[in-house]
C-alpha cells in the first residue's frame, strides 16, 4: 500500500520523502491505519521492522492537528527500556515531525541526565515524553510531571521492560494515567508476562503480527563459527584484519568483558570503544554518536546499553558472548540487515555453548552451519548436557536476583 493510503498527512508524507523510504513495511502497512481508529494494538515486531515510525507517525500527526491553544500537557508517554533507546525514539520523533506545521515537542526523561532541565522543560509544557520508568516515576512523585491527560500510551520493547525487572515501576505508572488512552504495545516476543499486562490495561487488544514473519530477519547473513573461550579476542582481531570488517557491534556479557575487549581491541591497533551500563549518560551517548558517524568503527557493547539502538548501515553484529535467550538473539542480530538493507550477524560458540545455541537455533527456526577457522580450531570434549537435572536447592538464582544481574550489564 502507498504510504498516502496508510492515512498519513502531507506535513509527515514529506518527512517520509526526505527519508528516502520508498514504501511502508509491512508492520506499517497493518497497524498504522488501526492507530488513527484509535484500536488498542498488541504488535509483534522486530527491532529493524519499522515500528518507531509505526506509533510516530500518527501520534505526531494526531496531535499537530489539534487547535493550539493553553499551556501544553503531556498527551502521549513512550515507555523504554534503556536510555539509550528513549533518546532514539525522541531523535527520531523530531525528524519525523519536522515539516508540522504546529510544532509538536517531546522531552526525553531519563536518569543520568539533568532533573533541573528536565523540570524546566516539563514547567514551560510537552506534549510527549519518552521516558526509562526509574526517572518518570520519580518525576510523577515530586508532582513535576503529571499524566491526568495522557491520550497515548506506548510501550516500546515491552518484553525487555519487564524483563529488566521493571514490573512493579510499570505498575506504578500505570496507576497514575487516565482509563481513556490508546495503548500500544510493542514487543519482539509476547511472553505471558506482557501478554497478562497487555489484556489487564487495553480494551480488546487486537494482535498484530505479520504471518509467516520468520522469527529472524531474512535480509541477515549468519555464521557460527567454533572457536574456544580463551581464543575469542585473537580469533576476534584476525577476522577483522582477514576479512577486512570496517565496523561492527561487538556483543559481550558483561561490563567487564566489554571494557577488557575494547582494550585489547585498542592495543591490537583497533579503532573501538565499549558501551555498557558503568559509563555516565554522556559517555554512554557520546561512545553511540561516535559508532553512528563511523568515528568509532567497532563498539563492544552489553546487551542492556544496545538494546533496540538503531544505527544506519551496520554491516555486522558479533556475538562474542551468546545472549541468555533466544529472544535477545533476535533482537541483538536485528541490529544489522535493517529496514531491508543486507547484513551479517557472527556467533562464537565455545564447548560450553553447544546446547545454548541449539536451543537459541530452535526458537529461531534456523539451523546453521558451523565453521572452524584455520589456527582456531575448537580443542577439548563437549561438557556433558546438565539439562534436566533438578535444580540445587538454595543454588537457583531469584527473579529478582536475574533482574538485578541484568541491571548490571
Ligand atoms: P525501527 O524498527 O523503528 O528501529 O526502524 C529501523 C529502521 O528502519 C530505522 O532506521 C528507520 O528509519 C527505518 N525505516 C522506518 N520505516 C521505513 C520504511 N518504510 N522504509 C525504509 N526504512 C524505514
Amino acid at each position: 500500500m502507498p504510504f498516502k493510503q496508510l492515512g498519513l498527512s502531507e506535513e509527515i508524507l514529506r518527512s517520509i520523502q526526505k527519508h528516502g523510504f520508498t514504501a511502508p513495511t509491512p508492520i506499517q502497512d497493518l497497524a498504522i491505519p488501526q492507530i488513527f481508529d484509535g484500536t488498542d494494538l498488541l504488535v509483534e515486531a522486530q527491532t529493524g521492522s519499522g515500528k518507531t515510525a509505526c506509533f510516530a507517525w500518527p501520534i505526531l500527526q494526531q496531535l499537530a492537528a489539534q487547535k493550539s491553544g493553553g499551556k501544553k500537557v503531556i498527551q502521549a508517554l513512550i515507555l523504554t527500556p534503556t536510555r539509550e533507546l528513549a533518546l532514539q525514539v525522541s531523535a527520531a520523533l523530531s525528524q519525523f515531525g519536522e515539516f508540522l506545521c504546529k510544532k509538536v515537542s517531546a522531552l526525553t526523561v531519563i536518569g543520568g541526565e539533568s532533573i533541573a532541565q528536565q523540570t524546566q522543560t516539563l514547567a514551560a509544557g510537552v506534549d510527549i515524553v519518552v521516558a526509562t520508568p526509574g526517572r518518570l516515576l520519580d518525576l510523577i512523585g515530586q508532582q513535576i510531571l503529571s499524566l491526568a491527560h495522557l491520550k497515548f500510551f506506548v510501550l516500546d520493547e515491552a518484553d525487555k521492560i519487564l524483563d529488566l525487572g521493571f514490573a512493579a515501576e510499570l505498575e506504578l505508572i500505570l496507576e497514575k494515567i487516565p482509563d481513556t488512552r490508546q495503548n500500544l504495545f510493542f514487543s519482539a516476543t509476547y511472553p505471558s508476562k506482557v501478554l497478562e499486562i497487555a489484556k489487564r490495561i487495553s480494551k480488546n487488544p487486537v494482535p498484530l503480527k505479520i504471518d509467516d514473519m520468520a522469527p529472524t530477519v531474512d535480509t541477515i547473513s549468519q555464521r557460527v563459527i567454533l572457536v574456544n573461550k580463551e581464543k575469542r579476542g585473537m580469533l576476534l582481531r584476525h577476522l577483522i584484519k582477514a576479512e577486512c570488517w570496517r565496523d561492527g557491534l561487538v556483543f559481550v556479557s558483561s561490563k567487564i568483558a566489554a571494557h577488557n575487549l575494547c582494550g585489547k581491541l585498542r592495543k591490537a591497533g583497533i579503532n573501538a570503544d565499549a558501551l555498557h551500563g558503568d559509563l555516565s549518560q554522556p559517555e554512554r551517548n557520546k561512545a553511540l554518536a561516535n559508532f553512528k558517524t563511523k568515528k568509532t568503527h567497532f563498539l563492544v557493547a552489553t546487551d542492556v546499553a544496545a538494546r533496540g539502538i538503531d544505527i544506519e548501515k551496520l554491516s555486522l553484529v558479533i556475538n562474542y558472548d551468546l545472549p541468555r535467550s533466544p529472544a535477545d538473539y533476535i533482537h541483538r542480530i536485528g541490529r544489522t540487515g535493517r529496514a531491508g538493507e543486507t547484513g551479517l550477524a557472527i556467533s562464537f560458540i565455545g564447548l560450553e555453548d553447544q546446547e545454548h545455541f541449539k536451543l537459541i537455533e530452535k526458537r529461531a527456526k534456523i539451523r546453521l552451519d558451523r565453521e572452524e577457522i584455520a589456527g582456531f580450531e575448537l580443542l577439548g570434549d563437549i561438557p556433558e548436557k546438565v539439562r534436566g537435572l533438578p535444580p540445587i536447592k538454595g543454588k537457583r538464582k531469584s527473579k529478582k536476583d536475574r533482574a538485578r544481574e541484568l541491571k548490571r550489564t
